[in-house]
Formats: C-alpha cells, structure tokens, sequence
C-alpha cells in the first residue's frame, strides 16, 4: 500500500491545500494530513479545530486522514510507514526551504522520498496567513478557504476583532 503524509501548518486549512490534498489522494492509497505542531507559531485555530476543519474540508475524500504530531516528521512517517511526504510549492519562495528540508528528511530516513507539487496557478500566491490578514481588514475571503469552513473562520476573526476592540 503506498501512503504518504502531508504535513504543515493548516492554520486554516485554504483551497491551496485543498488542491494539493486532492491531487495527493489521487496518487496514492491513503493520504494522511499532519498538522504540525510549531511553538515559534501563534495560531489563530487550536490544534483540535485544525483537525477537525481538516476533516470537514476533505470529508469527500474516502482515502485521506487527519493526525497532528509534535516531533520529526521524518520519525512520524517512519512509525506510520508512509514512504512518502507531499510538500505543495508555490511561487519560488517555497523552493529553498522545501530543498533543504527535503535534504534533511532524507538524511534521518533513507527510504522517505519528498514528492513536490506545484501549486495550481490561481493558488499560487495564497498562504492561510495571506487570508487571515486580509480578512482581518474586512476582505471577503471565501473563494480562497474550504466552503464547509468559512463559517467557523468567519466566527473565529469576528471573535479576534471583537477582543482587539475590547483591549487595544
Ligand atoms: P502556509 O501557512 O504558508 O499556508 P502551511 O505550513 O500550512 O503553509 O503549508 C503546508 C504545505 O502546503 C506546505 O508544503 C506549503 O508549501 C503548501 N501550501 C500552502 N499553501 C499552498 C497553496 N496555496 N498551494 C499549494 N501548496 C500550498
């Protein structure tokens, strides 16, 4: 059984994602979605609601999990016996810092190959910080997240804006 694991942030998940987690279960037998967890990070979801928006968004997708880990990804796909890991790049930005992770994934463990898609063209500059700053100014950002989560994301910045207000 092949399986791969794409990790990341997902703070939201966007269609960004999305795309690349459709196109990852099309190539593989199961695709597990790992959220990453990263102290250097404020997050506006908690990990829990970052999986669980992962679920709702990819609920049509009978192949696709969603886990979230703490340590070396490397050791993750190890203990999970994916043989792969699925990185989306974007613009050229992405391309150093994949390379180099890339590098060290494959250093820890030998047989985890890295697989690169490119992002779709109208994804291409978009990054879940992107959204949640433009959102934050009042932008409408619902042709860049998830239909089944625009709710739960509207709610959640309508709560940000709302205690900036409270306490300047
Ligand atoms: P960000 O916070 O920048 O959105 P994440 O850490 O959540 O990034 O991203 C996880 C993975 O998804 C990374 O491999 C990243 O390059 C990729 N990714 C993020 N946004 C997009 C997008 N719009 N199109 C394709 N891949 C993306």
């Amino acid at each position: 059984m092949k399986t791969a694991v794409y990790p990341g942030s997902f703070d939201p998940i966007t269609k960004g994602h999305l795309n690349i987690i459709e196109r990852a279960a099309r190539l593989f037998d199961h695709v597990t979605v790992c959220v990453m967890v990263n102290s250097d990070k404020s997050p506006m979801f908690t990990l829990q609601e970052r999986k669980d928006l992962l679920r709702k968004s990819t609920a049509h997708l009978p192949n696709v999990s969603v886990d979230a880990f703490g340590g070396l990804l490397a050791n993750y796909a190890r203990d999970h016996e994916c043989c792969t890991i699925i990185k989306g790049l974007r613009a050229g930005s992405d391309f150093e810092k994949e390379f180099q992770m890339a590098m060290i994934n494959r250093k820890l463990n030998p047989n985890l190959e890295s697989l690169f898609l490119t992002a779709e063209h109208q994804y291409m500059y978009l990054s879940s910080s992107a959204v949640k700053e433009m959102s934050y100014y009042g932008a409408d950002v619902s042709d860049f997240l998830p239909e089944e989560i625009i709710e739960d994301f509207i709610k959640r910045m309508n709560q940000i804006a709302n205690n900036k207000e409270a306490n300047p």
